[in-house]
């Protein structure tokens, strides 16, 4: 009688894989110019307000509201600020001339837009509105207060990040270094575009598409990536493959020869040289996948099947490197949608099905769903999650990952 290993639930792969993801203790400090997708050591503080003080957000007329309770007024032009300098005290019954970003002088509380302005000859402008207090006046410190935290440790930072750490004046920032991650793929059937062209494929070869999107997808986590290339099918090459891998890296990352086929040699290679557990996911694509350590090294064994690899990689590899990089919010966020698509037959499994927003606000769902359909995967914006044993008709709300809350 064969004994099948029971399948285990991604969430509870995920929280025994995010219990080994350690984060690395070394920090480094960037320049906030190079800081994109860096995770951040330390708590950014504001030394000072922003905006520094009070500034127009129009060009216009800085002026006194009391000055035009009597309606259109004729004021004379004292004054001209421009973003970049700094006025003076505004009298009573006068007007500055103020563009967008300088400093609101002293004693003006409003400033009214040129639009509504009339500049007479002598230097006289004619106001021809009433004004609020505080109008087109953004206020000293409306967007950062001095003192305040505007960005945590643990923030992955994003373009916008950067733009808000250089407004409170930082040139350079600390961050946890970028991961160690040794690629290989396993597979006798695998050749490189390049080196064998499509009219001398033997027979039983295919390209090597796993090693470029994995190597990509890693570079896109902030990872340093060591690319190994391709490991025969042969026990003595991958413990080679690994013990050399191990070495200087901290996580080691495979595709393919996970499974307990005689051609797959990755679980007693990675168990001659440390530890290994192989698990049997209970999601689709994806069944075979396997976490374990060589030496120092974090080891993981994705599925060879490239949609397999994709979908654990996203799921599994993705949360887990943030970790080690000291991120706190590794959860991506999905959203309710209406499936523009049936699925009369439920899997036991839980699936992740390539979809695709349309036009009228609802999911498509990509025809072919085989794991070795990467086709999918391209034509897809997101992966549709599916618990086990639910059907779906046409309307139904379900839960969508978009894919890019997982590629950046
Ligand atoms: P394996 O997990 O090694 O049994 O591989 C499962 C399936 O995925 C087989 O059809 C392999 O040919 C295919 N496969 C494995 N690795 C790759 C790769 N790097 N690129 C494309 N297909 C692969
Ligand atoms: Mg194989």
């Amino acid at each position: 009688m064969i004994l099948h290993k029971p399948l285990k639930p991604l969430d509870e792969a995920l929280a025994q894989l995010m219990d080994y993801a350690v984060a690395l203790p070394e920090l480094e400090v960037v320049s906030t110019f190079d800081a994109d997708g860096r995770v951040l050591a330390q708590d950014i503080v504001s030394t000072l307000q922003v905006p520094p003080q009070d500034n127009s957000s129009m060009d216009g007329y800085a002026v006194r509201c009391a000055d035009l309770l009597q309606g259109p007024q004729v004021l004379p032009v004292t004054q001209r600020i421009a973003a970049g300098t700094a006025g003076v005290a505004l009298a009573p019954f006068s007007a500055a001339r103020i563009f967008t970003g300088a400093p609101v002088p002293d004693g003006a509380d409003a400033v009214v837009m040129q639009e509504d302005c009339e500049a007479l000859a002598g230097e006289l402008v004619r106001i021809n509105v009433t004004a609020q207090a505080g109008q087109w006046i953004r206020r000293a410190g409306e967007d950062i207060s001095a003192g305040s935290v505007v960005l945590a440790k643990g923030a992955r930072l994003s373009p916008a990040a950067l733009g808000l750490a250089a407004s409170v004046g930082m040139a350079s920032l600390t961050v946890v270094r970028r991961p160690r991650v040794a690629l290989f793929s396993t597979g006798d059937e695998l050749v490189m575009p390049g080196d064998v062209a499509v009219q001398q494929m033997k027979p039983g070869s295919i390209y090597n598409s796993n090693r470029f999107f994995l190597r990509a997808l890693l570079q896109r986590l902030g990872c340093e990536v060591s690319d190994l290339g391709i490991v025969p099918d042969r026990l003595e090459a991958t413990v080679q493959a690994l013990e050399r891998a191990a070495h200087d890296h901290d996580l080691i990352l495979t595709s393919g020869g996970v499974s307990v086929g005689e051609e797959d040699h990755i679980k007693p290679a990675v168990q001659s040289l440390g530890t290994l557990d192989l698990w049997h996911l209970a999601i689709k694509p994806g069944k075979p996948f396997a976490y374990g350590r060589v030496q120092q090294a974090h080891f993981i064994g994705l599925p060879g099947n490239p949609v397999s690899s994709f979908v654990t990689f996203l799921l599994l590899v993705r949360p887990f490197l943030l970790q080690l990089q000291g991120a706190g919010q590794v959860a991506v966020k999905a959203i309710n949608m209406p499936a523009h698509f049936v699925l009369p037959k439920a899997d036991k499994r839980r699936e992740f099905m390539r979809a695709r927003r349309n036009a009228q606000g609802g999911l498509d769902l990509f025809a072919n769903q085989s794991s070795g359909v990467l086709t999918s995967a391209v034509w897809a914006d997101g992966l549709v999650d599916n618990p086990p044993g639910r059907t779906i008709a046409y309307g139904d709300m379900v839960r969508f990952i978009p894919l890019l809350e997982m590629l950046g």
